[in-house]
């Protein structure tokens, strides 16, 4: 029976899906069959493993109860990495499921037949605490939960630990929190190093020990089509990304 990970924030721009693909490219290199599942109408984690961002069936059909997940499934040019795609009609999803009775454990229940193909499964969330990340945080298991270390990076996660909360005592008991992980992290600035040191004081235990730095090879793989495992085995993105996969899969 395979682990579902979400990969949640509501902000945009703090790196869930570069964490998504990446970490899921890291799982699949190891050995592990795992899927992706692109649950975000922007289709950035689609296009960042090469495939196009309007193919069907994608989500949208299989939450539309149009196809099924394992129709939908399409292989990567990752061994062992596959992808349930999106398409822009997601969009819709937000306008839809909350007028449909239940809706909140569709995609827990279109994925159920997939749990048993796939040790990994990682979901790419929107940036928004809208009803696919709700959906999401049902069919998860756990959630990662990236955090830029910027500024203004704690603003926002008191809410989204009540949302979790929420949906623990609600929809969803065993979801917890694999961890935060500080992303887009720079170093040499002592800005970064306050931030991280804010984010482990206020959450201890429940920050990943492997940070990920802001590095360009990361920011460029996803034009290319594909994971920066393949795009730079050897630079500091790849190797932070592996160290995480290692953290994630001894967890
Ligand atoms: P989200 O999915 O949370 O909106 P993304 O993963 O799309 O965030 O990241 C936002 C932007 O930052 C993208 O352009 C991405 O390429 C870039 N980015 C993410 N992580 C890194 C990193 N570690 N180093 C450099 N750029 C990064
Ligand atoms: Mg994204």
């Amino acid at each position: 029976m395979g682990s579902v990970y979400a990969v949640a924030n509501q902000k945009g721009g703090v790196g869930k899906t570069t964490t998504a693909v990446n970490l899921a490219a890291c799982v699949a290199e190891a050995g592990y069959p795992t899927l992706l599942v692109d649950a975000d109408s922007q289709a950035n984690a689609t296009v960042a493993l090469g495939l196009p961002k309007d193919g069907t069936p994608s989500l949208y059909d299989v939450i539309s109860g149009d196809a099924t997940a394992i129709d939908a499934l399409r292989d990567t040019a990752v061994p062992n990495l596959q992808l349930l795609p999106s398409h822009p009609d997601l969009a819709g999803a937000n306008v839809e499921l909350p007028r449909r009775p239940g809706s909140e454990t569709l995609l827990r229940d279109a994925l159920a037949p997939l749990r048993d193909r796939f040790s990994y499964i990682f979901l790419d969330c929107p940036p928004s605490l809208g009803p696919l990340t709700v959906n999401a945080l049902v069919a998860a298991d756990r959630v990662i939960v990236p955090v830029q270390t910027e500024y203004f990076a704690l603003e926002g996660l008191a809410g989204l630990l009540e949302t979790l909360q929420l949906i623990q005592r609600t929809l969803n008991p065993r979801l917890t929190v694999a961890g935060m992980l500080l992303t887009m992290h720079d170093g040499r600035t002592r800005l970064a190093r306050d931030v991280e040191d804010e984010v482990r004081t206020h959450f201890p235990d429940l920050v990943f020990d492997t940070v990920i730095p802001r590095n360009v090879r990361i920011s460029e793989a996803p034009s290319f089509g594909r994971p920066v495992i393949h795009h730079d085995p050897h630079c500091v993105g790849s190797d932070a990304y592996f160290e995480l996969a290692k953290e994630v899969v001894a967890r």
